[in-house]
């Protein structure tokens, strides 16, 4: 029986080698945009999320969550304790990006 990964995690394996390669090059600062995990309630506030998880239900998380509960598993995860005014400032201004 031939054992599939699902898509996220191809996505996630294949980004994770590509960063990599870039670092190992060090070409330029990186454009990728910054989305808001919360690990804690399981909500990501990418695109991918929005359409596979919440809309299609196709899919039971993101890359991005998939990361952070693998980087929670190794340990190589870093914890920064925000206040309630912190992180609403943060998803404020992750909501001014969208605009
Ligand atoms: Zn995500």
């Amino acid at each position: 029986m031939a054992v599939v990964l699902p898509a996220v995690v191809e996505e996630l394996l294949s980004e994770m080698a590509a960063a990599v390669q870039e670092s190992a090059r060090s070409t330029g600062p990186s454009s990728s945009k910054t989305y808001t995990c919360l690990a804690s309630c399981h909500y990501c506030s990418c695109p991918a999320f929005a359409f596979s998880v919440l809309r299609k239900s196709d899919s039971i998380l993101c890359k991005h969550l998939l990361a952070v509960y693998l980087s929670q598993v190794m340990r190589t995860c870093q914890q920064l304790s925000v206040s309630d005014k912190q992180l609403t400032d943060i998803l404020l201004m992750e909501k001014k990006q969208e605009a």
